[in-house]
C-alpha cells in the first residue's frame, strides 16, 4: 500500500497545531477557545435544542480539541472523541467488541494497557488476547480465529521502543477484516501518523506529548474518514459509559498542543545528542532507540514511517538493581517519575514503576531487567542533560 497522505491538502503540522479545528467564538470573537464549564444546554421546547443537549455527550471545548487532534492525525475528515484518560479511551475502544471476541496485540505494551486487557476485560467482558512481537514478524494468520476482531499495536512500544512495520502488519490484518488500533502516544502526530498507513483508530494518552506539560490527564481516539459505523458506535459508547474529558482539561490540552511541534522537535534533537553520548559508554550495555543505524531492520522501519526518531530512550545499564536505583536517585535534571512526553525530562525504572503490574516472567521475556531504565527526554539544554547522565553513570 502506498502511504495515504491524509494531510496532503493541509498546512504543515507546525501551522495546524495553532488553530487547527478551532473556530473563533461567534459570541465575541475570543481568540482562544473558551472553557465551556456547563453541564447542560437550553431547549426552546422539549426535544428542541441547538445541537447540544447534555455535557456528557457534548462540550464545545472538548469538541474543539477533538477536531484539532483528528486534523493532526488524519486530516480534515477524520473524527475525534475525548476521554477522561488514555486508559478510558482504550477501555471504551474495547467496548466495540462483544463477549468472547479475540484481540491480537503487540507483546510489548504500556503496562496499564496489558493490565486492562488481562486483569479487567478478560475477566469482566470475556475478551481473549494473544500477544506477538510484531517487530520480529509481521505474520498473524496463525493467530486469527473466527472470533478475532481487532489488532492492538504500539510503535514505538513502551518501554522497549520496538517498531512495528505499520504498512505490512496492517495489510495482513486487513486480509482478516480486523479493526486496526494503534496507540500513537509515544510518537505523537508530529513524528508518525498511523492512519496514513491504513489504521482505523488511533488512541492517545493526551497526558503525554499532546498536552506536554504534565498538568492534566486525558485520552483521545481518532477514527479515520469513512468509518461512520465505528465513529457512531464510539460516540455512543463515550456517552453511554461516560468516561469523558472535562472542559478544563480540554482547554489545557488545546493550549499545550500549540507548542507540540516545537516541543517535540526540540526533544527529538536532545534525544539524538544523548544517544550519541551514551553510545559506547562502558556502563551502558544496550541502548533502545529507533534511530540506531546499527539496528538495520528497525532503522529501516523508522526511516519509512517516522518523521523523527522520537524522544524516548531506554537503556540496559551494566549493573544490578541497587546500581540502577543509585543511578535513578542521582540524576538531577532527569526527575524520577512515571509518565513521559512533558517539557521536563523524566527517568524511571519500568520493572518497579510503569510495568510493575506486568507479570515478572513476561517482563523477563520482554527484556525489562533490573538494570533497565527509561528516559523521556525533555526540552532542557542538551548539555545539561548529558552532564546529568554522565555524573549519574559514575555512581553505578
Ligand atoms: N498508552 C501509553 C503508550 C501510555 O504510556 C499510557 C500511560 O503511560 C497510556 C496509554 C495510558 O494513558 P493515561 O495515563 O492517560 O491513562
Amino acid at each position: 500500500m502506498i502511504k495515504d497522505n491524509l494531510r496532503n491538502n493541509r498546512p504543515a503540522i507546525s501551522t495546524d497545531v495553532i488553530f487547527g479545528g478551532q473556530k473563533l467564538d461567534p459570541n465575541n470573537g475570543a481568540l482562544m477557545t473558551p472553557i465551556y464549564a456547563n453541564s447542560t444546554f437550553i431547549q426552546s421546547e422539549p426535544g428542541v435544542h441547538q445541537g447540544m443537549e447534555y455535557g456528557r455527550g457534548d462540550n464545545p471545548t472538548r469538541h474543539a480539541l477533538e477536531r484539532c487532534v483528528a486534523l493532526l492525525e488524519g486530516g480534515e475528515d477524520a473524527r475525534g472523541l475525548g476521554f477522561a484518560s488514555g486508559l478510558a479511551a482504550t477501555d471504551t475502544v474495547l467496548s466495540l467488541l462483544e463477549s468472547g471476541d479475540h484481540v491480537i496485540a503487540m507483546d510489548d505494551l504500556y503496562g496499564g494497557t496489558r493490565r486492562l486487557f488481562e486483569q479487567v476485560r478478560k475477566k469482566t467482558s470475556g475478551l481473549n488476547f494473544s500477544y506477538r512481537n510484531f517487530s520480529e514478524t509481521s505474520e498473524l494468520d496463525d493467530l486469527v480465529t473466527e472470533k478475532t476482531k481487532m489488532i492492538w499495536l504500539e510503535t514505538p512500544t513502551n518501554p522497549m521502543l520496538r517498531l512495528v512495520d505499520l504498512e505490512v502488519v496492517i495489510q495482513n490484518a486487513k486480509k482478516h477484516d480486523l479493526i486496526v488500533v494503534v496507540d500513537n502516544t509515544f510518537a505523537s502526530p508530529v513524528v508518525q501518523r498511523p492512519l496514513e498507513w491504513g489504521a482505523d483508530i488511533v488512541v492517545h494518552s493526551l497526558t503525554k506529548y499532546l498536552n506536554g506539560h504534565s498538568d492534566m490527564i486525558g485520552g483521545l481516539v481518532v477514527i479515520r474518514d469513512g468509518l461512520d459505523e465505528i465513529y457512531d458506535r464510539l460516540a455512543y459508547l463515550l456517552n453511554a459509559i461516560g468516561a469523558v474529558l472535562g472542559p478544563f482539561d480540554a482547554f489545557l490540552c488545546l493550549r499545550g498542543i500549540k507548542t507540540l511541534d516545537v516541543r517535540v522537535q526540540r526533544a527529538c534533537d536532545n534525544a539524538e545528542k544523548i544517544v550519541k553520548f551514551l553510545s559506547g559508554h562502558p556502563k551502558v550495555k544496550t541502548i533502545y532507540y529507533p534511530g540506531l543505524e546499527s539496528n538495520k531492520e528497525q532503522y529501516t522501519i523508522a526511516k519509512k514511517q517516522m518523521d523523527r526518531f522520537g524522544a524516548m530512550v531506554s537503556l540496559d545499564l551494566d549493573t544490578d538493581l541497587d546500581g540502577a536505583k543509585r543511578f535513578l536517585s542521582t540524576t538531577k535534571c532527569f526527575t524520577l517519575a512515571e509518565s513521559l512526553g512533558g517539557v521536563e525530562s523524566l527517568i524511571e525504572h519500568p520493572a518497579i514503576m510503569t510495568h510493575a503490574s506486568v507479570p515478572a516472567d513476561v517482563r523477563a521475556e520482554l527484556g525489562i531487567h533490573d538494570g533497565f531504565v527509561r528516559l523521556s527526554v525533555g526540552i532542557e539544554d542538551a548539555n545539561d542533560l548529558i552532564n546529568d547522565l554522565q555524573q549519574a553513570l559514575e555512581v553505578i
